[in-house]
């Protein structure tokens, strides 16, 4: 990937708002207005923290000690709040992850970290479903990996095509939970309501 280019100060971010702001119509010099460039930038400062985290280093932490356990782990109903990088409009939703182990398992906790970190950038669902699964493969080497994500774009549902209550699922299959069928199917049986 190549190098971002340098990080733009705190008083261009705040300026770029202020110009979007004329932009829509409105004067940002009204009172109203006046604090809004700052509290746009704090929370772009959270929206988009996950670009600080490195993902892998919560894939490293692992324990062993699980009493011989190698059945499939689900952590379902991840909530999450992301931004779609064609309209930097949020994308709300919920990722499901599972695995089955080989000998190590991770803190449950941290699956939601991964999702996060990813989620707390500018997205693509599909990228985002590939980078969750393929970062616990390639780090934990668990024998299977299934992530599912589902998701409303607002980018979709308040403006263009104004498409309420329309959700995107994507998914990915990595090892077991791919060349698996019973596996896969044990996986999205756990998804089910009331599962
Ligand atoms: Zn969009």
């Amino acid at each position: 990937m190549p190098d971002a280019p340098a990080k733009p100060s705190r008083e261009e971010a705040e300026a770029a708002v202020r110009t979007l702001l004329r932009w829509s119509g409105d004067d940002p010099g009204r009172e109203g207005l006046l604090d809004t460039p700052r509290r746009v930038v704090d929370a772009y400062g959270d929206w988009f923290s996950g670009y600080a985290v490195d993902p892998r280093e919560y894939m490293e932490r692992t324990f062993e000690e699980v009493g011989g356990y190698d059945e499939m782990i689900v952590l379902r109903d991840i909530e999450f709040e992301s931004h779609c990088e064609h309209h930097m409009a949020p994308i709300i939703g919920k990722a499901h992850v599972g695995y089955l182990p080989d000998g190590k398992v991770v803190g449950i906790s941290k699956l939601a970290r991964v999702v996060e970190s990813y989620a707390r950038r500018f997205q693509v669902q599909e990228k985002m479903t590939a980078q969750i699964a393929n970062v616990i493969q390639d780090v934990l080497q668990p024998r299977g990996v299934g992530v599912v994500v589902e998701a409303t774009h607002e980018c979709m549902t308040t403006r263009g095509i104004h498409k309420r209550g329309v959700s995107m699922v994507t998914s990915k299959m990595l090892g077991g939970f791919r060349d698996d069928a019973r596996t896969r199917a044990e996986f999205l049986r756990f998804l089910r309501p009331g599962a």
